[in-house]
C-alpha cells in the first residue's frame, strides 16, 4: 500500500494588525478571569443562592473597577458600549434638568467628539435642547476660551473627549474642569454645568481619574482595552442631578435597566486592572515606536502630514494624510499585504445610502478632505518593525498611485 504523504500545514501568512483603536483582542488573562465565572449564570437580581453568588461576583468586580479611577463602587453604572454610556450621560443630565426647570437646557460639546456624542446631541437639539459646538485648532485642541464664553445659566453639561479617536489629540480636561468649577461658584448654581468626559481611547495611556481633574460623568469601554465587547461603563458622580432614560427593571440603582452581564463585567474588571498595571511601561514603549514612525514617514513619504498634536497625543495613534490619495485605496493596498489599518475611525464610515462621508474631525482641524487619511493604531503586540513595514508598503502604494494618475492625466 502506498504511504500517504503527511499533510503539510500551510504556512501562516504574517499578519500585522494596526487597528487597535477600533478593537482590541481579548487578552489571555481576561479570558482566564472570565472562565472562572463561566458557571455563574444566574440572574443577579434573584434571591436564591446562585443569584446571590452572581451578585457578589459583580459587586467585587465593580469595586475593583471603581478603584482604578478613584470612584466609589455605586458611582459605576454598567452599560453595553461606549455609545450607550455617552447617550446615557447626555440624556440623563438633560432629563434631570427638564424635571425641575422651565428653561431650555443648553449643552456644549467639542466639534471632534465621537459620533455617539455628536449624534446624541443632534437628536436632543431636535427636541429643543440648545447645543453649542466648540471648535478646535489645527492640532485638534479644543478652544477652552470659547467654552468659557459659551457658558450660560442654562448650561447643564459640557462633554469633551479625553483623547480623540481619529487623530489622538489629548484635550485639556483639567483646564475645562477648572473653568466649570469657577463658573459654578460665580453663578451660585452649585450643580451646573456638569462635565462629561469620554475617556474610551485615553484609559490605557493616561491616568484617568475622576478626582483630578474633577469630572462628573465619564465613559469607558472594555472592548478597547483587551476586554470583552458588549460591556462598558458610565461613571456618575454621587448626588449629581441625573434621571435615567432607561430605568428598566431597576438594575444599576435604576440608572440602567437590563440584567447584568456577570461574565463580561468580570472580564472588564480584569482588563482595567491589567491596563493600569502596564500603563506607564506600555506608554513609554509605544511613544518610542511613534517617534520612530514619525521619522520613517518623513523619509518614505515626505509630503505626508501627521495629524493631531505632535506631542499632546496618545502614543498608539499614528494618523497621517497624504495629498491627492484616496484613503480607502491606501487601506486596501495595505490590507492586500496583510497589514490592517483604518481610513480614520471605524465609526461612521458605513452610513447607509451615502458615499464615503468626510470626517467631521478632519473638517474641524481645517484638513483637506481630498487628501487621503490613514490611521495606524498600535497595541500590545505592535513592534517597531511592524510599523516600518507598514510605512514602506504605504509608500509603495502612494508611488504606484501617483505614477498611475500621472500616466492617466497625460494619456
Ligand atoms: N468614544 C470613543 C472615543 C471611541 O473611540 C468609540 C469607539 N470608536 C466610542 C466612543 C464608541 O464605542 P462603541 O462603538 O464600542 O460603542
Amino acid at each position: 500500500m502506498k504511504k500517504r504523504k503527511p499533510k503539510q500545514n500551510k504556512p501562516i501568512k504574517a499578519v500585522t494588525y494596526l487597528d487597535y483603536a477600533s478593537a482590541t483582542p481579548i487578552s489571555a488573562s481576561v479570558r482566564a478571569a472570565m472562565a472562572t465565572v463561566s458557571g455563574v449564570f444566574a440572574n443577579p437580581g434573584g434571591i436564591h443562592r446562585t443569584a446571590v453568588e452572581a451578585k457578589k461576583t459583580i459587586t467585587e468586580a465593580r469595586k475593583r473597577i471603581a478603584e482604578t479611577i478613584d470612584a466609589r463602587p455605586e458611582e459605576i453604572v454598567f452599560t453595553s458600549s461606549a455609545t450607550e454610556s455617552n447617550m446615557l450621560a447626555l440624556h440623563g443630565v438633560v432629563d434631570a434638568w427638564k424635571e425641575n426647570h422651565e428653561e431650555k437646557p443648553h449643552i456644549i460639546i467639542s466639534a471632534i467628539e465621537h459620533p455617539s456624542i455628536i449624534e446624541a446631541a443632534r437628536k436632543l437639539e431636535m427636541h429643543g435642547v440648545e447645543v453649542t459646538r466648540i471648535g478646535v485648532n489645527s492640532e485638534g485642541v479644543v478652544d477652552t476660551d470659547a467654552i468659557a464664553l459659551a457658558l450660560r445659566p442654562t448650561t447643564v453639561l459640557v462633554s469633551v473627549i479625553q483623547a480623540n479617536n481619529e487623530i489622538g489629540t489629548i484635550e485639556p480636561i483639567e483646564t475645562i474642569s477648572k473653568l466649570l468649577r469657577k463658573y459654578r461658584k460665580e453663578n451660585i448654581s452649585m450643580e451646573y454645568p456638569l462635565l462629561h468626559v469620554d475617556a474610551t481611547q485615553a484609559f490605557q495611556y493616561l491616568p484617568v481619574r475622576i478626582v483630578k481633574p474633577e469630572v462628573d460623568l465619564l465613559t469607558l469601554s472594555s472592548g478597547k482595552i483587551y476586554g470583552p465587547r458588549g460591556i462598558a461603563l458610565l461613571f456618575i458622580r454621587n448626588n449629581i442631578p441625573f434621571i435615567s432614560p432607561m430605568p428598566g427593571g431597576g438594575q444599576e440603582d435604576g440608572r440602567r435597566g437590563g440584567t447584568e452581564a456577570t461574565e463580561l463585567i468580570v472580564g472588564f474588571a480584569k482588563a482595567m486592572t491589567d491596563a493600569v498595571k502596564i500603563r506607564d511601561k506600555e506608554k513609554a514603549r509605544l511613544t518610542n515606536i511613534l517617534e520612530q514612525a514619525k521619522k520613517e514617514l518623513k523619509k518614505k513619504i515626505p509630503d505626508a502630514v501627521l495629524l493631531g498634536h505632535p506631542i499632546q497625543r496618545i502614543p498608539n495613534n499614528f494618523c497621517f494624510s497624504v495629498p491627492g490619495i484616496e484613503s480607502e485605496y491606501l487601506v486596501l493596498a495595505l490590507s492586500a499585504k496583510n497589514i490592517f489599518t483604518s481610513s480614520r475611525s471605524s465609526c461612521g464610515t458605513a452610513k447607509k445610502n451615502e458615499d464615503a462621508i468626510d470626517s467631521h474631525v478632519i473638517l474641524a482641524i481645517g484638513g483637506n478632505t481630498s487628501d487621503g487619511t490613514i490611521r495606524m493604531s498600535f497595541g500590545r503586540d505592535t513592534k517597531a518593525s511592524d510599523v516600518r513595514r507598514a510605512i514602506a508598503v504605504a509608500a509603495d502604494a502612494v508611488a504606484t498611485w501617483r505614477t498611475w494618475s500621472h500616466a492617466h492625466k497625460n494619456s
